[in-house]
C-alpha cells in the first residue's frame, strides 16, 4: 500500500469587481477585484482539503494587493456579490445602491467600534503611565522597554514629555 500525496494544489476563486480605488504601485485608478487563493491537500492528485488561503483585494492593472481579514473579506464579497448580481441584471441598479449603501453602513459601524476600543486601550495605557514617577518612566524606558506592551512604552514617552513641558 502506498499514498500520494501534496500540498500544492491551488485554486483560485474569483469574486469580481468590487469598488474604484487609486493604486500605490502603478497609480492608476480602477476598479479592484476580489479573489482568494486557496492551497489543498492533495491525495493521489485528488484535492482533499484546503490547508492554506488568502483573500486578496488587488489592481487589475499591476495586480498589486492587500491581504483581507475574515470580516473585511466578508465584506468586500458581499460588495463584489451585488455588483456581479447586477451586471448580470438580476438586480436593478436601484436595488445595487441601496445594498451597498447597507454593506457601507455595517462597516462604518464595525470601524467605529473598533476605534472606539482602541480609544479605551490607549487611556488605560495612559493611566498607567501617569501613576509612575518620572524616574520609574525613565528606566523603564532605557532598560526595560522590551518587557512592557509597545501601547505602554509610547505611553510612557508621552507622559514624560507632557512633565518636561
Ligand atoms: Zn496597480
Amino acid at each position: 500500500m502506498f499514498f500520494i500525496f501534496g500540498w500544492n494544489h491551488t485554486k483560485i476563486t474569483e469574486y469580481g469587481a468590487v469598488q474604484e480605488e487609486k493604486c500605490q504601485n502603478c497609480h492608476n485608478t480602477d476598479i479592484w477585484q476580489l479573489k482568494k487563493i486557496s492551497r489543498y491537500f492533495t491525495l493521489f492528485f485528488i484535492p482533499v482539503f484546503p490547508h492554506d488561503s488568502e483573500n486578496l483585494y488587488h489592481c487589475p492593472i499591476c495586480n498589486y494587493g492587500l491581504k483581507l481579514e475574515h470580516e473585511e473579506f466578508e465584506d468586500y464579497k458581499a460588495i463584489a456579490e451585488v455588483n456581479t448580481n447586477c451586471l448580470d441584471k438580476k438586480i436593478t441598479e436601484e436595488e445595487r445602491s441601496n445594498r451597498l449603501d447597507e454593506i457601507h453602513r455595517k462597516m462604518q459601524q464595525r470601524n467605529e467600534s473598533r476605534n472606539s476600543k482602541n480609544r479605551q486601550d490607549s487611556k488605560k495605557w495612559e493611566t498607567l503611565a501617569a501613576e509612575k514617577s518620572d524616574a520609574e518612566l525613565q528606566t523603564i524606558l532605557a532598560q526595560k522597554s522590551e518587557q512592557y506592551n509597545p501601547a505602554f512604552i509610547i505611553a510612557a514617552k508621552t507622559e514624560l514629555d507632557k512633565r518636561k513641558s
